[in-house]
């Protein structure tokens, strides 16, 4: 390759990379031939400049290409992945994959652990007593072939230039460039092979982007990549100005992924995981339109189908399946805080990130690769906005180790609640969904 100063540069001026010099950047940056500063200067020309469709699809490839792929030929195809940009709350993964196995789709989750203030679904499942979600491949091909769903750590074996390249961006404020986040999560997916991919694509303040534009961005960007790459893409555009559902916390929301599917879910849960779940069936091309694939997936989760192929993935991955029947076995922590509506009106805001700042602080999240977690602390959302609320009535419920840590919690959130005096109207929980143009 020519000079890794030269590749720079070019960037820096705006200019189009071809794919080769892209695949050929990549290589040298895992050989070490590119040091972590230049790949760091490159990632904040990019952040600027930007990339062609070409040239981002050249990024996820080179990328994937970096390390093993998975193998789904096993499984009945196309192989259809679920992924979310994270969001504070988000429990549709534990809720959509048993819906979409007990319909035929089987599901490989490759998952990773959450960072930020956002929760991880393996730290969600890691909450039930004895659950594992280091898998080795084959393991979790059998599981999946047995029951149709499996959820397993990410290997780092899959993709791993991306997760050297996040840790850079991570401490060079270059997350958020949209072709790099499109090459950073579909390398992943083209690693493990899926041939078709539905993104929750979130939009709030307890997301990546906090602007529908943004994420309009994203989601077309997700879209035209995947193209490129012969990976069928459909983005879902979700709410995330305040947290989705009813709780924050690892236990918490495993807690109520197991209510929702017993048929009791929050309105927004369940039109996110509809909305989502109809989208992986349009996909697999087992439902004929969008209307058809929602009736699909209300009919399965009428009857509880769900719920069984939870109980089932809990059991076969060494989890305590007594969990599904008496969700009250997953640990909690003992001191209980309450925010108060500090008037009476409509509430107007509450703020999912502070709400998933203030969880992670009780102990839910990490801040640093490696940390532990606790999983009973967390927050039952009590209101949701456009609720009428009377001044001194509970809004959020927090679960904490200590008084002190729940007074903070309590305090943090304080400052991102609003009540309006005048009514105002409930969240929109899906806010649109793009597709392929081309895929009719
Ligand atoms: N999720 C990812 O996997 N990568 C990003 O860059 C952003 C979100």
């Amino acid at each position: 390759m020519s000079r890794p100063v030269d590749f720079i540069e070019a960037k820096k001026r705006g200019e189009e990379h071809p794919a080769g010099a892209i695949r050929a950047w990549i290589e040298a940056y895992m050989a070490g031939q590119v040091s972590d500063a230049q790949m760091a200067a490159w990632m904040m020309a990019v952040l600027w400049r930007g990339m062609s469709p070409a040239e981002t699809a050249a990024l996820t490839q080179a990328m994937a290409a970096t390390g093993e792929r998975l193998d789904l030929g096993s499984l009945p195809g196309p192989h259809v992945d679920k992924h979310s940009t994270g969001g504070v709350g988000d429990k549709v993964t534990l809720v959509a994959i048993p819906l979409l196995a007990a319909l035929g789709l089987p599901v490989v989750k490759l998952s990773g652990h959450g960072l930020g203030h956002t929760g991880g679904t393996l730290d969600k499942l890691e909450s039930i007593p004895g659950f594992r979600t280091r898998l080795e491949a084959e393991e979790a091909l059998a599981q999946a072939r047995r029951i149709g769903l499996v959820v397993a750590g990410h290997s780092a074996r899959l993709a791993p230039a991306d997760a050297r390249m996040y840790a850079l961006r991570d401490v060079t404020a270059t997350v958020d460039s949209i072709p790099l986040i499109t090459a950073s999560i579909l390398s992943k997916k083209l690693a493990g092979g899926a041939d078709a991919v539905v993104i929750d694509v979130k939009v709030g303040s307890g997301a990546f982007m906090s602007r529908e534009e943004e994420a309009l961005r994203l989601a077309r960007s997700l879209v035209a990549t995947g193209r490129e790459l012969g990976l069928t893409v459909h983005g879902v555009l979700t709410q995330m100005e305040q947290p989705l559902g009813r709780t924050v916390g690892n236990a918490l929301e495993v807690r109520e992924a197991v209510e929702a599917l017993a048929g009791r879910a929050e309105p927004d849960l369940r039109a996110c995981t509809e909305a989502l779940a109809a989208e992986a069936l349009l996909l697999s091309g087992r439902a004929p339109d969008q209307e058809a694939a929602l009736a699909q997936v209300r009919q399965t989760w009428s009857r509880g189908a769900g719920l069984e192929r939870l109980a089932r993935m809990v059991e076969a991955q060494g989890g305590d399946p007594r969990v599904v029947e008496e969700p009250e076995r997953l640990p909690l922590a003992p001191v209980e805080a309450e925010l108060a509506a500090p008037a009476s009106g409509w509430l107007e805001r509450l703020d999912a990130r502070r709400v998933g700042e203030a969880v992670m602080s009780l102990g839910a999240g990490r801040r640093r690769e490696g940390d532990p977690v606790d999983h009973g602390v967390g927050a039952v959302v009590l209101a949701k906005v456009g609720q009428r609320v009377e001044k001194g009535q509970p809004l959020v419920r927090f679960l904490a180790r200590d008084e002190e840590a729940a007074r903070d919690a309590v305090r943090h959130v304080a400052a991102g609640v609003r009540v309006a005096e005048e009514p105002v109207p409930p969240l929109r929980p899906v806010l649109g969904i793009v597709r392929n143009p081309e895929d009719g």
